[in-house]
């Protein structure tokens, strides 16, 4: 891939590029915890992006997409979002760095990658980062890892139109490899945790359908932790977010909020408790515990937080059943998108095949597999000239 971005780079503006890469994550999990600033338990996967970037001594910058095989220009004085276009991400990110201080002068662009884009790996994020850091690398910014993330972030609010936490973000610049991290969504710091998996693998199964209830629900939820927050505030004087109410309180939680509101607050009680026994099972190898852990959390998703929908109860569920899978739960924000599964690896041919007649049978859909392998985060890449 990096041989093919530079070559595209050489043959379209005919100077030797800086190469910079940012991964996609999978979040192993933690999941609708970060707006109550939670935990959650990301980590960067192997494939990613990759950005080929050089100065053209211009006031325009030009970029190509090698995957969408398209060109698209700007001025850097004069340009403006472009929701739904992949040219607005770079956009985004030269704005908020221009906004920050950084002297940013005319630049060639070639992007390529091999994220499925909304698999669930967050294709968007890792672009963003790896922008960010092809940028910072072209003109010896030393932009911070925090930064770019949070710039990343910014410019999916303002330029892509999505409003998202920072976990993507800071999990492609941050990413080691053979880790995860458990990040805590209220310092917005993290540990880095051993992620060895042995003999078993990860991977994703794309149920491949996106339920229109997805943006209502999410803001329904959220707002049903923050009026849980404000009941159990007059309880627990200045807790700020459900992720201060310990995990032992949960009968007294039951008790002080409405019975719509309990199984919300639990949901979000239960999986930040979830997220640190997740990292202590990693920790010491306890493969069995991370597994029951993943199944506990889909359950809490789908019946107390309701975000699930019939073909990931059926994807997570099946999954339960087959030799050799640990664990098995709905990735992402939900209505849709992919299961996350830990799977023995000599077993994975046969669940494949499983899993797609019963997915078939019943829906009508082949599902998409992804492999995943946990990979390192952002970063410069050596500058390879193919001149030479
Ligand atoms: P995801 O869940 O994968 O982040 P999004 O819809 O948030 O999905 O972001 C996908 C968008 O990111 C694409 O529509 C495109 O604009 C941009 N993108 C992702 N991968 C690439 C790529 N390889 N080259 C150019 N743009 C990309
Ligand atoms: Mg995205």
């Amino acid at each position: 891939m990096q041989t093919t971005i530079t070559q595209t780079f050489q043959s379209h503006f005919s100077t030797v590029p800086l190469l910079a890469f940012a991964p996609g994550r999978i979040n192993l999990i933690g999941e609708h915890t970060d707006y109550q600033e939670g935990f959650v338990f990301p980590a960067a996967v192997e494939q990613g992006i990759w950005v080929a970037i050089q100065k053209n001594g211009l006031t325009v910058c030009r970029l190509y997409s090698l995957d969408f095989d398209q060109e698209f220009s700007f001025e850097l004085d004069a340009f403006s979002p472009k929701k739904g276009h992949w040219a607005t991400y770079v956009m985004g990110m030269v704005a908020l760095l221009q906004q920050a201080g950084y002297q940013i002068t005319g630049f060639d662009m070639v992007i390529g990658g091999n994220i499925p884009v909304g698999s669930g790996l967050s294709s968007s994020a890792a672009l963003s980062v790896a922008i960010g850091t092809s940028i910072s690398g072209l003109f010896g910014f030393q932009v911070p890892k925090k930064s770019i993330a949070l710039y990343g972030q910014k410019s999916e609010h303002l330029f892509a139109g999505v409003k998202c936490g920072i976990m993507d973000q800071y999990a492609s610049a941050f990413g080691v490899k053979g880790k995860a991290l458990l990040l805590d969504c209220r310092s917005n710091s993290h540990e880095e945790v051993p992620a060895e998996f042995g003999e078993y693998s990860l991977i994703l199964v794309n149920s491949k359908v996106k339920h229109s209830l997805a943006d209502t629900a999410y803001n329904k939820r959220r707002e049903a932790c923050e009026e849980s927050v404000r009941i159990l505030a007059k309880h627990y004087p200045g807790i700020k977010t459900l992720r201060d109410i310990p995990l032992e309180d949960l009968e007294k939680v039951e008790n002080l909020l409405p019975a719509e509101l309990y199984p919300k607050a639990k949901h979000l009680i239960t999986e930040i408790a979830r997220v640190h026994l997740a990292g202590k099972a990693l920790k010491s190898g306890e493969l069995q515990t991370f597994g029951t852990l993943l199944k506990a959390s889909h359950a809490s998703l789908s019946k107390d937080y309701e975000v699930s929908c019939e073909e990931l109860d059926f994807l997570a569920e099946t999954s339960w059943k087959i030799d050799g899978v640990l664990g098995s739960r709905m990735m992402g924000g939900g209505f849709g998108g992919c299961t996350l599964n830990l799977v023995k690896t000599s077993e994975i041919a046969i669940f494949e095949k499983k899993i797609e007649a019963a997915y078939l049978e019943k829906f009508g859909i082949i599902p998409d597999f992804i492999p995943v392998k946990i990979g390192s985060g952002s970063s410069i890449l050596e500058e390879i000239s193919l001149a030479d």
